[in-house]
């Protein structure tokens, strides 16, 4: 249910607050968007995130600002965005762009449990490439040490999502410009190999299904 924080005002109608679309943009998205006030400076530092169940997990050095702020209670607004379509229309004012985004408002918590902790640093490398942390060398004690993990509860969270073709006022569908939407997706290359890779070193599996799906 949205709240009064997280009701969209403009263009209500794109607003959405189903847990189902607002997890399928947490999950679609590589990149969030972490804001936060520090010693009075606002600051929106881009990093990775994963959602497990109704938690979004952030995780960094202990000595980062921002997992600082975040430990410390500061109140946090995560968002993350899927750019969708160019949306080009008869007049410059209704130009648009088709996306899916979410707004999360909360404050953290930091993850001291061990077994959470190896199992959310787990879920951020399956985040990005799924299968992955099964071929991979687990955090040693050290690396576990110096890595701070944040949960955010998802509790008050929108979505808004903007689809379909331009909407021009009704005179301008009468002009002789083209109008349309330029889809936009983010595709996977072919993989480059790390110059040290032992040279018998068979493709990785995750990587694999990565070229499978083509995009994300
Ligand atoms: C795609 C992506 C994924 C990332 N994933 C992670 C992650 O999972 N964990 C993690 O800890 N970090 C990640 N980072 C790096 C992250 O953006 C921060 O640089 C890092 O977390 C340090 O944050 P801090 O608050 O300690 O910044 P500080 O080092 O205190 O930042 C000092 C100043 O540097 C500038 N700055 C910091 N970061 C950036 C930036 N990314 N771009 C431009 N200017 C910057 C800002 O002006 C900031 O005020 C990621 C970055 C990107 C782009």
């Amino acid at each position: 249910m949205p709240t009064p924080r997280t009701t969209v005002r403009r263009l209500p109608t794109r607003g959405v607050y189903d847990a189902e679309t607002i997890a399928a943009i947490l999950d679609e998205g590589f990149v969030c968007h972490v804001g936060f006030v520090a010693d009075g400076q606002p600051f929106v530092i881009p990093t990775l995130h994963v959602r497990v169940g109704d938690a979004l997990y952030l995780h960094g050095s202990q000595r980062s600002r921002m997992l600082g702020a975040l430990r410390a209670g500061a109140p946090v607004c995560v968002t993350v965005t899927l750019m969708d379509g160019l949306v080009l229309a008869r007049s410059a004012m209704h130009h648009s762009m088709n996306y899916r985004s979410v707004v999360v408002l909360g404050t953290a918590e930091e993850v001291k449990d061990r077994g959470e902790k190896l199992r959310v640093l787990d879920a951020l490398v399956e985040h990005v490439a799924r299968g992955r942390s099964r071929e991979t060398r687990a955090p040693d004690e050290g690396e576990l040490q110096a890595t701070a993990v944040v949960r955010i509860p998802i509790t008050e969270a929108s979505a808004k999502v903007r689809e379909g073709p331009p909407v021009d006022l009704e005179e301008d569908y009468a002009l002789p410009f083209w109008a349309g939407v330029v889809p936009l997706r983010l595709e996977v290359s072919p993989p480059i190999a790390d110059p040290r890779l032992r040279p018998e070193t068979p493709l990785s599996d995750a990587v694999i299904e990565l070229l499978r799906a083509g995009s994300r």
